[in-house]
């Protein structure tokens, strides 16, 4: 007999909490949801020295590197994402990350002359993908794809495709800020939504899913300070500088979290006009925007039910 108690996992992989909740005791399990996240990240990272994608990095300017197919169909979907105009999404994005640190030691707000030099080997038509190999080429040396702002929504996918294929019905998936959600336990799942820049675990709201992917990306997830003001981990790959307008944070309500992280890059990138204006043209993606002068704004509520839990934020449909 099943009921609905809940037992909840928790591993840190990907430098990230990681937290899977189930409808059962079953230790092996989660065990072997952990074991599939890690070997996820043992192909993507770009924090060690050797993957599938860093062999593709130590092969820039030289050689195309193949790779195992969903590697390849990852780099594929981030090379698309970043090829829209006006994308703020940038797969090239690597040589930039790894200058400014920011999350890692010795972060700090790099020279501007360094800046503008890595901002040239960061074109996403430099990447060249070979459909019938499988290989992925940088043309320009110093190249470096990196995947941090999409491999957790990659693998929130495949996790939930495993627990399908296991035959498990109810459950949640919880990546360092990637949720993906399977089932509906009484009803449907609750996430909460952390309230920017809050030192304890304080919420602004709830967003109630079913089968539907949360993600959020923020600037107070991952940022240094430096002559007083903030350097968040979300670059412009336009100035090379972290992205700079009126968001705290957002969030993309989806059915798949790689589509979810996807929007949240290019969202970020737009701002909230430009953002709604974009997301009318996909009914099936929903987002909540959180801005700095806390207004939290629903893209729709056709996909989610949000219940706002704190009455310094003005919410506008
Ligand atoms: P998102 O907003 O989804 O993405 C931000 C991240 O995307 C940045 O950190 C950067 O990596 C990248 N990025 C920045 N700007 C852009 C842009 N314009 N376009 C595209 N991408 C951009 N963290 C550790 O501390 N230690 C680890 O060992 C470690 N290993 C990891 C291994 C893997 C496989 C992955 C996926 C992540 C790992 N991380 C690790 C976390 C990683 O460094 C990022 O912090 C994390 O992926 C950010 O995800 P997010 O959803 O919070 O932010
Ligand atoms: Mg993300
Ligand atoms: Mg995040």
């Amino acid at each position: 007999m099943s009921d609905n108690r809940v037992w909840s996992y928790s591993a840190t992989l990907m430098g990230s909490p990681i937290l899977l909740k189930l409808f059962a005791n079953n230790e092996a399990l989660a065990a072997r949801v952990f074991g599939l996240i890690k070997r996820y990240e043992d192909l993507l990272t770009v924090n060690r020295a050797h993957s599938q994608v860093m062999d593709i990095n130590h092969a820039a300017g030289q050689h195309p590197v193949a790779v195992s197919r969903p590697v390849y169909e990852l780099i594929k979907c981030a090379k698309a994402a970043s090829m829209v105009q006006d994308s703020a999404f940038n797969l090239a994005i690597g040589p930039l990350v790894k200058l400014w640190r920011i999350g890692f030691k010795g972060d700090r707000v790099p020279p501007a002359d360094e800046i503008t030099a890595r901002l040239r080997i960061t074109h996403p038509q430099d990447v060249v993908l070979n459909d019938t190999d499988g290989s992925v080429f940088l043309t320009q040396p110093g190249m470096e794809i990196d995947l941090g702002a999409i491999a957790k929504g990659f693998i929130a996918d495949r996790v939930r495709d495993y627990l399908h294929q296991q035959d498990v019905r109810d459950g949640l998936i919880n990546l360092g800020g990637n949720v993906q959600t399977l089932g509906t336990p009484q009803g449907s799942w609750s996430i909460g939504l952390k309230k920017p820049f809050s030192s304890s675990d304080a919420l602004v709201g709830s967003i109630d899913v079913v089968n539907k992917s949360v993600v959020t990306s923020g600037t107070y997830e991952r940022y240094f300070e430096q002559d007083g003001k903030r350097w968040h981990h979300i670059l412009d790959p336009r100035s090379g500088y972290p992205l700079d307008n009126e968001l705290d944070s957002v969030t993309i309500i989806s059915r798949d979290s790689l589509d979810g992280d996807i929007w949240t890059t290019l969202i970020f990138g737009l701002g909230v006009e430009k953002g709604c204006a974009l997301l009318k043209q996909r009914e099936d993606i929903e987002a909540i925007f959180v801005t700095k002068n806390r207004d939290i704004i629903l893209s729709s509520q056709r996909q989610f039910r949000f219940t706002p839990c704190d009455d310094s934020y003005r919410i506008t449909d």
